[in-house]
């Protein structure tokens, strides 16, 4: 006999299932019910909004506060670059260039 209550796993509420919003991927119900994932959906979006506005990093080189999308993300060390792009750019050209220079003499 199928039961119309379900306990959710979030606030350990045992709730009818009309409080369970339709679950995607062939599951008859969504696991957490509706405050649940409204709760969910709340504080994924208010972190996004926070992430936003912390967003941004002082350039070790030219010393401005600039937004991440202009630091290079190194994938390997998890973290941004310590320098902001265009001073990346111009660290890089000044290394190539030196490099050149002391290949050439
Ligand atoms: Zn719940
Ligand atoms: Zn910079």
């Amino acid at each position: 006999m199928p039961s119309n209550m379900k306990t959710c796993p979030t606030c350990l509420r045992r709730r009818p299932l009309v409080d369970f919003p339709a679950g995607g991927g062939g599951l008859p119900t969504h696991p957490l019910c509706r405050p649940c994932v409204k709760e969910g959906v709340k504080r994924r979006l208010s972190s996004r909004i926070r992430s936003r506005r912390q967003s941004k990093k002082a350039c070790a080189q030219c010393g401005q506060l600039l937004p991440m999308a202009l630091f290079h993300w190194i994938p390997a060390s998890r973290c941004h670059h310590s320098y902001c792009r265009p001073c990346h750019a111009a660290y890089m050209a000044e290394r190539y260039r030196r490099l050149k220079a002391g290949k050439a003499f």
